[in-house]
């Protein structure tokens, strides 16, 4: 909580004709994310709450907000669909959450680009510019139920990153809007490269309002399970089908040990096989199912959207990138995760040596995917939760073998994936958040004595 006193009354005034709330029940809520995959961050997250949930309806709505918790030095943590792993919207320091879920325009499709407010679901916004023939670059398995805004401001890459790279590559994200936090809000638009100034800050430098975002002309996709004899060949059919001349939009590896998990699937996924989840241009699906039978791959599955629907089966989607920690989780408590980018070019010999020296501590499920122009491939292993000190051991591990980890049990933006202050992110905040109310303790780059006063 705040150290010094907060005027409620005065704040109350200001928000006047704004939803808020103070119940308690929707508080805890809107103090949650998915960091409940850890249970190092458990430990030091469960019990912070906000202690006023407001939900503006529009921009000028947000400037009010934001002029109120400046006037009245509240800190402020905004809150998209809660989906964050690492605790990014839980407010540490208490104060207002502001759920940006009530900006859910678009409000112009072009050829190419769409732009829309922040708040909206992504799942919406793909649904609004389908009408026009046109699909988003990305999106990540939490498509149903995460904002866009959400994505942009804590997400870094998902289905669709093989196709297109990952949100930090150019030309992905076309303009961010903000909101500042000042008495005399100001509404800032970055472009081109400044957009890394408020990509992945967590919230921290500013309400993003509005985003436009690059499009590509819709595919159908087909959503596609291949199994294979062992998870070695699903990994050399993973590195030989990430070909531009072959078009995917997910490619994803998970080994037979998650069948368990899996059960909706039934015999499309046995625990005797290793599956590839895969979504497949219809233009390319001879030429992809080819080269899986090179690898010994057998398909159990492929169908459209509409034909997954009517089949009451989850989206290739839904069985990849955080999706498979999820379905674990659903099934045994006990499981944590980690998150790892291997050395390029990926050899699968390191992930038998890998899967080798764990046993069954660790179940593996690798992405497929594109990054700065190169082909990619991150792991999200399984980890049977021992203590905090073995987490770390088999981070050190897997440091040893050359891989980088994106250390999923910390909350600050520089000790999961960054690693280091981002300088400029920490100008823009002096900019966008000079009083340091942002979701406070979120950046090691930020310290009380650089707020103004
Ligand atoms: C099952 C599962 C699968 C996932 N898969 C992926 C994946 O494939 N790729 C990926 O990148 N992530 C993934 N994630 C993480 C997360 O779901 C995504 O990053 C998601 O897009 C976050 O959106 P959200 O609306 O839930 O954001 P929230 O969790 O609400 O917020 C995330 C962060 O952004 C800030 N924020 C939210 N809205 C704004 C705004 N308008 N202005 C400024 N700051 C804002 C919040 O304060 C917080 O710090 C996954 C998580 C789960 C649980």
């Amino acid at each position: 909580m705040t150290a010094h006193r907060i005027d409620w009354e005065g704040l109350a005034g200001a928000l006047a004709g704004i939803e808020c709330s103070r119940d308690p029940g929707r508080l805890a809520a809107a103090s949650r994310d998915y960091y409940f995959y850890s249970p190092i961050l458990a430990e030091v997250l469960d019990g912070r709450v906000g202690e006023l949930l407001v939900r503006p309806r529009d921009e000028a709505e947000v400037v009010r907000v934001a002029a109120a918790c400046a006037r009245f030095r509240v800190p402020l943590t905004i809150r998209g669909g809660g989906t964050g792993n690492y605790g990014q919207c839980v407010p540490l320091e208490g104060g207002v959450i502001l759920d940006i879920t009530g900006l859910d325009r678009v409000l112009a499709v072009g050829a190419g680009s769409v732009l829309c407010e922040a708040g909206i679901l992504i799942a919406a916004l793909e649904r609004a510019v389908r009408a026009h023939g046109q699909a988003l670059l990305m999106y990540p398995s939490t498509r149903d139920i995460a904002t866009i805004g959400g994505f942009i401001a804590g997400g870094y890459a998902g289905v669709g990153s093989i196709r297109h790279g990952i949100l930090k590559d150019p030309g992905n994200v076309r303009l961010i809007r903000v909101v500042t936090v000042e008495e005399v809000p100001r509404v800032i638009e970055l472009r081109g490269a400044d957009i890394q100034k408020v990509h992945h800050a967590f919230g921290t430098n500013g309400i993003i309002t509005r985003l436009e975002l690059a499009l590509a002309p819709a595919v159908d996709w087909l959503h596609q399970i291949l199994l294979f004899p062992d998870y070695r060949r699903a990994l050399e059919f993973g590195v030989a089908a990430s070909r531009p001349d072959l078009d995917s939009f997910l490619l994803t590896t998970v080994e037979r040990r998650f069948a368990r998990f899996y059960g909706v699937l039934g015999e499309r996924f046995p625990a005797d096989r290793d599956a590839v989840f895969a979504m497949v241009n219809p233009a390319h699906l001879d030429a992809w199912r080819a080269l899986a039978a090179r690898f010994g791959g057998v398909e159990t599955l492929c169908l459209d959207d509409a034909g997954i629907r009517a089949a009451q089966l989850p989206p290739a989607f839904e069985c990849a990138y955080n999706h498979t920690t999820l379905m674990a989780l659903r099934h045994e408590r006990s499981f944590t995760y980690l998150q790892i980018a291997y050395p390029m070019p990926f050899d699968p010999a390191l992930v038998l040596r890998q899967m080798e020296r764990y046993g069954d501590e660790l179940h593996f499920h690798h992405e497929f995917a594109r990054q700065f122009g190169e082909y990619a491939v991150f792991a999200l292993p399984l980890v049977a939760y021992f203590d905090r000190e073995r987490v770390y051991e088999i981070i050190a591990e897997f440091e040893a073998d050359g891989c980088l980890v994106f250390d999923p049990h910390v909350y600050t933006i520089e000790d999961g994936g960054m690693k280091t202050i981002d300088t400029a992110q920490i100008e823009f905040k002096r900019v966008a958040d000079p009083h340091g109310l942002m979701n406070p303790g979120k950046t090691r780059g930020w310290n009380a004595a650089m707020a103004r006063a």
